[in-house]
């Protein structure tokens, strides 16, 4: 285990930011995992809910994916954990709407509360029931669930909810939207009646709020940028986002920077532990790049800032706390490695560049749940983010042969060329003119950029951005089929056909729960539903339509096996 944290008083160039991890009432352990992360200070709605969180209050908070709410609920919850626990039902529940962010969450309680001991279980559909029965028999302090496989366990006496001192309805939008809102009701209906309730959601709807009111009492109510920054605070630059997995980041950064080829560009990062793995990372592909980050001394910060000054270095990875205060005339670029945590931060970060009349450039590489939040950044800059497509390799090829053109024709106009011209007459009488021209093109090409040979260059995969929620009129969950006032049809979907329909009881939020529940599908990428007397059809696309029907057979429908088939695709 690592040291305490740095209060971030001491960091260099932090003396004014409002509160340190250490403000807000942690205990040790928390914060020497914090540290240990390389979190060098909370995020806003860190700040604002771990206090009252900690108090005990009951929390309704809005917040997308990238602001730290995961963090923001875990850590209070961890800290309010009765000490020594063995053997027990659970003390916190935690709902989340897919496998996917169970998983997650309670990975993220894991690091925050490893040195705790805090016993944590994720549940959810299409994993083996065994496993969790197990898990919940030995003991567990705080679970993680899916409302489907919850109400599950609790039908079978297997989830008992009698200690629970708090429950955490994550993503509560979304769970809704999935159709979620009947099993959420009748899991609180089992949960104790003195306890703490936090709800967090990326949207308010009316719904939500009707769910706040009749579950929590007297709620903390904290909102991610709701604040309109004063007119003209945020810097005009050009601004664009890339949607990429996190695997593809390292390399999405890098073919990006090679078609922007900046002067000199800053990447913010989280953590310590981002920054200096991305600093490896970049270097080993090439660039020429420079940590700067919080745990690091005023001395090694300068030696820093001098090479990018000097040029020997031109790109700066770096943290929000260590990056405070510094004004670097060469930036022309700066790079969002992840969404920041707040519009706020964006703000500030991007206004790095594009001072003094010079034009600058803000790029921000966000992975697929994160593009909510760019739209909250958006809606408080009152500026659009254009989504563009990641550079393909042609592209990139493109743009390479663009600044050898560049150059050339620098060189054209410089007139020194006299030197060269024996070479040129002497080739001239063996060869074509044009095919000397094309030697000494490949040659500078070669040599003003090395590695442009792009062979190990491979495709990076475009992610698709989840369409935004919309006002659906009349769309209640998932009772209903979701055509008219939805999406429009698609195109590469299929239709599953399921062996079972109205006769048999099924609903439509009993399909997507299923198909949620048994693969890594959103329910959010189901389209139409019908369901006849007999048999229903869903719409899904098509690339999934396997993992669909593959999980559909392996599980029950209303608690019967039942066909499941491709019924047609549609291009
Ligand atoms: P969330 O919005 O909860 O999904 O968190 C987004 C990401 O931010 C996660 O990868 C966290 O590990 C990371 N994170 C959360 N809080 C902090 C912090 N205070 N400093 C640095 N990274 C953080």
């Amino acid at each position: 285990m690592s040291s305490a944290p740095t209060p971030d008083s001491q960091l260099p160039g932090a003396e004014d930011e409002a509160s340190a991890f250490t403000d807000l009432g942690l205990r040790a352990e928390l914060l020497n995992a914090l540290s240990a992360l390389g979190y060098e200070e909370p995020t806003p709605i860190q700040r604002e809910a771990i206090p009252p969180l900690l108090a005990g209050r009951d929390l309704l908070g809005q917040a997308a994916t990238g602001t730290g709410k995961t963090a923001a609920f875990a850590l209070p919850l961890l800290q309010r954990m009765p000490e020594g626990r063995t053997g027990g039902d659970p003390v916190a529940l935690v709902l989340v709407p897919t496998r996917e962010l169970a998983v997650q969450v309670s990975e993220a309680f894991h690091r925050y509360g490893k040195d705790l001991g805090a016993r944590v279980l994720p549940i959810y559909g299409g994993q083996p029931i065994g496993r969790q029965l197990r898990a919940l028999d030995l003991g567990v302090d705080v679970v993680v669930a899916t409302p489907g496989r919850a109400l599950d366990h609790i039908a079978r006496g297997t989830l008992r909810l009698g200690e629970l001192a708090t429950v955490v309805l994550d993503e509560a939008d979304e769970m809704l939207d999935m159709g979620f809102a009947e099993d959420i009701e009748a899991i609180l209906e089992h949960a104790p009646a003195q306890r703490q309730t936090v709800l967090f959601s990326a949207t308010m709807p009316s719904r939500i709020d009707g769910m706040a009111r009749q579950h929590l009492s007297d709620p903390v109510r904290i909102q991610i940028g709701r604040e309109q920054p004063v007119a003209g605070e945020t810097p005009r630059v050009r601004q664009s986002a890339y949607i990429v997995a996190r695997a593809h980041k390292p390399a999405a950064l890098g073919r990006v920077l090679d078609v922007e080829s900046p002067t000199a560009a800053i990447v913010f990062c989280r953590s310590r532990e981002e920054v200096d793995r991305l600093t490896e990372t970049m270097n080993g592909r090439g660039y020429r790049a420079e940590a700067l980050h919080g745990g690091m001394s005023q001395e090694q910060r300068d030696r820093v800032m001098g090479r990018l000054r000097a040029g020997t270095a031109d790109l700066l990875v770096a943290t929000d706390v260590a990056a405070r205060g510094l004004d670097v005339e060469q930036l022309t670029h700066v790079v969002n490695y992840d969404v920041p945590s707040a519009p706020e931060s964006y703000v500030h970060r991007i206004g790095r560049v594009g001072r003094a009349g010079r034009e600058g450039v803000a790029i921000t590489l966000a992975e697929p749940r994160e593009h909510r939040m760019l739209k909250t950044i958006e809606r408080v800059t009152g500026q659009r983010i254009a989504i563009d497509k990641i550079p393909t390799v042609a592209d990139l090829r493109t743009r390479r042969l663009e600044l050898t053109q560049a150059a050339l024709r620098e060189s054209l106009l410089e007139d020194d060329l006299d030197p060269f011209r024996v070479i040129v007459e002497s080739l001239s009488d063996e060869f074509d003119l044009m095919e000397v021209a094309l030697a000494a093109v490949k040659l500078a090409h070669e040599a003003t950029l090395p590695g442009s040979a792009d062979d190990g260059e491979e495709e990076i995969p475009q992610v698709a951005v989840r369409p935004q929620r919309e006002a659906r009129p009349g769309y209640e969950g998932r009772g209903g089929d979701r055509r008219p006032g939805g999406r429009p049809r698609s195109a590469g979907t299929t239709q599953v056909f399921i062996g079972l329909g109205r006769r048999a009881g099924v609903r439509p939020q009993d399909l997507v729960g299923a198909i949620t529940g048994e693969t890594g599908i959103n329910g959010r990428d189901i389209g139409s539903i019908e369901i006849a007397d007999r048999f229903s059809l869903v719409e899904v696309p098509s690339a999934v339509a396997d993992e669909v029907i593959a999980g559909l057979r392996g599980s029950t429908i209303k608690g019967r096996r039942t066909t499941v088939r491709r019924d047609r695709d549609r291009p």
